[in-house]
C-alpha cells in the first residue's frame, strides 16, 4: 500500500489528525499511525524494529531508518494504519 496517499490522493498532515492518526516526527520524514486501523500483523516491526518497536516510548523512532528505509517498511503495511509525510522536498 502507498504509504503517502489514501484512496489515491496524497496525504496531508490536516487529513491524516482528522482521521485519527498519531504523528511521529522525523527530521526529513514524519510518520503516521493509527492505531484503530493497525491490524496487528507486525510488518512495521519485521521490516525494522529499530524504527518500529512494539512496547517501546515512542513505539515509533523515525530517524532510526533512513528515509527511503523507512518508507520502504511503511509501504509494506497492508492495512493503511502507516502513512508518512516527507520533508525533504523530493
Ligand atoms: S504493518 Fe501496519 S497493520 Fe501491521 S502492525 Fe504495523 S502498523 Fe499495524
Amino acid at each position: 500500500m502507498d504509504g503517502s496517499k489514501i484512496n489515491g490522493k496524497t496525504v496531508t498532515e490536516e487529513t491524516l489528525l482528522e482521521e485519527g492518526y498519531r504523528k511521529y516526527s522525523g527530521e526529513e520524514l514524519d510518520i503516521y499511525y493509527s492505531k484503530d486501523i493497525c491490524a496487528h500483523i507486525g510488518n512495521c516491526v519485521r521490516g525494522n524494529p529499530d524504527v518500529f518497536e512494539v512496547g517501546r516510548r515512542p513505539w515509533i523512532i523515525t530517524d532510526n531508518g533512513d528515509v527511503e528505509e523507512d518508507i520502504r517498511v511503511i509501504n509494506t503495511c497492508p492495512s493503511g494504519a502507516l502513512k508518512y509525510i516527507r520533508k525533504d522536498g523530493r
